[in-house]
């Protein structure tokens, strides 16, 4: 199967469109039409064997993976995705693989009506780059620097539960349990929070997703807000899944230092914590207040009210 005839049969035929594509696969570039009055967000999120993902990932997987790591810096910035394209290096091109990635890669792109409308095939290590785009009205994103000392900061989900799955998919045996399989699954198939993202327009101050674990993103979103934090290790959630694979302990240390979760945390002034309480009615996963911003700088860890200090399990995946 040459290039073009790859292209056409698992991405250019299925991929789906949307009224404001004038022009999607097939020529030198896309055409789209941007709304008068709106702000494109743009981002952009590689994933290479070896160093992202594991050999034996499943290629549906994969096809999910590669679109929802970057649906989810959409959601970050509290924006609406639109339109991404793909860029496939391939060390050969396995049918079976092909429509195994390309049903994972849609049936993620369908449910956010985000359309794909174009990217590149190359021969080389396996790996996918994609490069989404959104829409928000011109200063309305939400960034990482508006955070204000005194203000609530809350996370979505279960954080560490992709970390303990990554452990799993690198462990490449097969899982004993259900939980340990659903733990793996949340590292496979992250569920990006595009509705709760744009939900948090207007309430949160500043958000950012977690790809490398809740105390260093949290880090990065406190020092672009010039801000410290004190945080409650107990207020931490923690799941039964994650409770059971690792344990009290170790679930605390995953849950603060472990990646892939793709889950946002973000902060909140006080005045809009009913705000936050309203819209989060009909969001599909927990959000957990886990501490407050302060004036001085640092990110503090407390437990039973005293100092705890974060494991240095600095988490590098393989
Ligand atoms: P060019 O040589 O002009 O860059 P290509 O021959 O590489 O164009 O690609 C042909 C068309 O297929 C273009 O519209 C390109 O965006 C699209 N395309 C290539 N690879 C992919 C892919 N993996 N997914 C989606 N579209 C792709
Ligand atoms: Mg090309």
């Amino acid at each position: 199967m040459d290039e073009f005839a790859l292209i056409d049969r698992f991405f250019a035929r299925r991929a789906q469109s949307r009224p404001d594509v004038e022009l999607g696969i097939g020529d030198d570039a896309a055409v789209t039409l941007v709304p008068t009055g709106s702000a494109l967000v743009i981002a952009c999120d590689a994933m290479c064997l070896g160093t992202h993902f594991p050999p034996a990932t499943p290629a549906r997987a994969l096809g999910h993976r590669c679109l929802a790591i970057n649906l989810s810096d959409i959601a970050a910035m509290g924006a609406r995705p639109v339109w991404c394209t793909l860029t496939l290096s391939l060390e050969e091109a396995d049918e079976s693989w092909l429509t195994e990635f390309a049903d994972g890669f849609f049936a993620l792109a369908d449910a956010h009506d985000t359309a794909l409308i174009g990217g590149d095939t190359v021969r080389g290590p396996l790996g996918m780059t994609v490069t989404i785009h959104g829409l928000v009205e011109p200063g309305c994103s939400v960034r990482r620097d508006g955070a204000g000392p005194h203000e609530a900061i809350f996370v979505t989900g279960c954080p560490g539960e992709a970390g303990a799955g990554c452990s799993l998919a690198i462990a490449a045996k097969p899982c004993d349990s259900r939980s340990e399989r659903r733990l793996l699954s949340r590292f496979h198939y992250p569920a990006p929070r595009v509705h709760e993202g744009l939900s948090l327009q207007g309430i949160a101050t500043s958000m950012i997703d977690l790809s490398d674990g809740l105390h260093e993103d949290l880090g990065k979103l406190l020092t672009a807000s010039g801000v410290g934090a004190e945080l409650s290790a107990e207020a931490l959630p923690v799941s039964d899944d994650l409770l059971e694979f690792a344990g009290a302990e170790r679930a605390l240390g995953l849950a603060l230092t472990g990646g892939d979760d793709y889950e946002l945390c973000f902060t909140v002034p006080r005045e809009r914590e009913r705000d936050l309480v309203r819209v989060s009615r009909d969001w599909s996963c927990p959000v957990t207040r886990i501490g407050e911003t302060r004036a001085r700088a640092g990110l503090v860890w407390t437990r039973d009210h005293q100092p705890f200090t974060v494991p240095d399990t600095t988490f590098s995946h393989f």
